[in-house]
Order: C-alpha cells, then sequence, then structure tokens
C-alpha cells in the first residue's frame, strides 16, 4: 500500500471547485445573495450604531441579467470593501485555501460537500468566464474599487468610479451555464432559495 499527501498548488482552487460541484452549480446564487445580505444586515447593525453616515432606507438587493453582455449582476447597498478588504476577503482567502479544502474534505462524498461546505464568493467560478467586483465601503472617504478575475490565480484591483455604496457582483457567464441568463431560470431559482431573506430581494426591479 501507498500512502501519500497530494501536494496542492493554491493556483488549483478553481478546479477543485468546478470538480466538486458540478452537479450543483445554481448554488452560486444563494452564495452571492447571502453574501449581499450579509453586508446589508452590518451596514443596519453599524447605522444603529450611529457609525454610518446618510439614510439607510434604500437597501435592497437587486439582481439583473444583461443578455447582450451575457451577465448575471447581483447588486447590494451594504457595506461593501475597502481595496484592503478586497485583499484580505477575497485575494488572500481564495489563494491560500486550496490545500485546507482538501484536507477538510478528503475521503467524503460530493453530496456531503455541497452539503456542509458553503462555498462562498468563488462559487460564482462555476458558472463564469470572468468575475468583477465593483464595490464602495460605507466607511467615509472610501474610494469605490474594481476586482477582477478570470478563473486563473491572476487578479487585477484597481480604483474605480461608483456613486454609491454597496457591491455590484457582475458574473460573465460561460457558454456551458447560459441556462443562467435565462429569467425564468433565475426567477425560479430566487424563488427558491431567496424568500424569507431580511433584505428585500428584486430580479429586474420586481420583488421576489
Ligand atoms: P463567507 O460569506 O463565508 O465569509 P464568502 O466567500 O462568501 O465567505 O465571502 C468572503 C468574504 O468576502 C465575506 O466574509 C465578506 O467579508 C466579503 N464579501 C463577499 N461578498 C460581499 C459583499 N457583497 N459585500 C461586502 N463584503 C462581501
Ligand atoms: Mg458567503
Amino acid at each position: 500500500m501507498q500512502k501519500g499527501s497530494i501536494r496542492v498548488q493554491t493556483e488549483n482552487i478553481f478546479p477543485i471547485i468546478k470538480k466538486f460541484l458540478y452537479s450543483d452549480h445554481e448554488i452560486f446564487i444563494r452564495e452571492l445573495v447571502s453574501n449581499a445580505v450579509d453586508a446589508t444586515q452590518k451596514l443596519k447593525t453599524y447605522s444603529s450604531l450611529g457609525e454610518v453616515k446618510g439614510d439607510i432606507d434604500n437597501i435592497d438587493i437587486n439582481i439583473s441579467i444583461d443578455k447582450e453582455k451575457k451577465t448575471l449582476t447581483i447588486s447590494d447597498k451594504g457595506v461593501g470593501m475597502t481595496a484592503e478588504e478586497v485583499d484580505k476577503y477575497i485575494n488572500q482567502v481564495a489563494f491560500s485555501g486550496a490545500e485546507e479544502f482538501l484536507e477538510k474534505y478528503k475521503g467524503k462524498n460530493e453530496a456531503n460537500i455541497i452539503g456542509h461546505f458553503g462555498l462562498g464568493f468563488y462559487s460564482s467560478f462555476m458558472v463564469s468566464d470572468k468575475v468583477e467586483i465593483i464595490t464602495k465601503s460605507y466607511q467615509e472617504g472610501a474610494k469605490a474599487v474594481r476586482w477582477e478575475c478570470d478563473g486563473s490565480p491572476e487578479y487585477t484591483l484597481e480604483q474605480t468610479e461608483k456613486e454609491s455604496r454597496g457591491t455590484d457582483i457582475v458574473l460573465y457567464i460561460n457558454e456551458e451555464s447560459a441556462e443562467f441568463l435565462e429569467t425564468e431560470r433565475i426567477q425560479h431559482i430566487l424563488e427558491k432559495f431567496c424568500k424569507f431573506l431580511p433584505v428585500p430581494i428584486k430580479f429586474e426591479d420586481k420583488q421576489i
């Protein structure tokens, strides 16, 4: 018998994501909406502590499709992220996570993995050729940033313009996942996953 441990390069996180979750692609929506809800709930908390300037009346989460650009966008008006936070919570987590992921789920079957592990933001790469994050923190004077990654370990992070606080996650849906550009399909998924959330969820500006 031969025993050993698989050496995982951090670059390999994306193939791993694809392999483990191939049968349940639609969960990326639940993951991204729940991040948007978390960010909005955080904003409400900070606001109640007097830490947010201005009103927080309009905090809907909006999901929209652009069939021409082949994008699906999830927009929230939550806490947003500074460049440092994108670096910490998006870049560092993903590119150090592959080994830990395999260690934790070694020997478990796929269904278990799907059931027990919220893959989070990176599940968006199951269905996307490219993902953009355009975000502006609620903190005073914060500058908006744009992060972009095509599923390889290289990403770009730069300053951008964004009028209001919050985060837009833009998915450039890949060819095999074209179903996620269909209005009815998205409506159905949202009805399944996004009822009873503490923040109003809208699809193409209509309440779910
Ligand atoms: P988790 O939600 O379990 O922390 P994720 O991979 O889903 O893991 O998200 C990683 C982190 O990225 C979050 O904890 C949060 O700090 C940040 N993040 C993701 N989406 C958003 C968002 N829409 N607004 C603000 N921060 C976000
Ligand atoms: Mg999450």
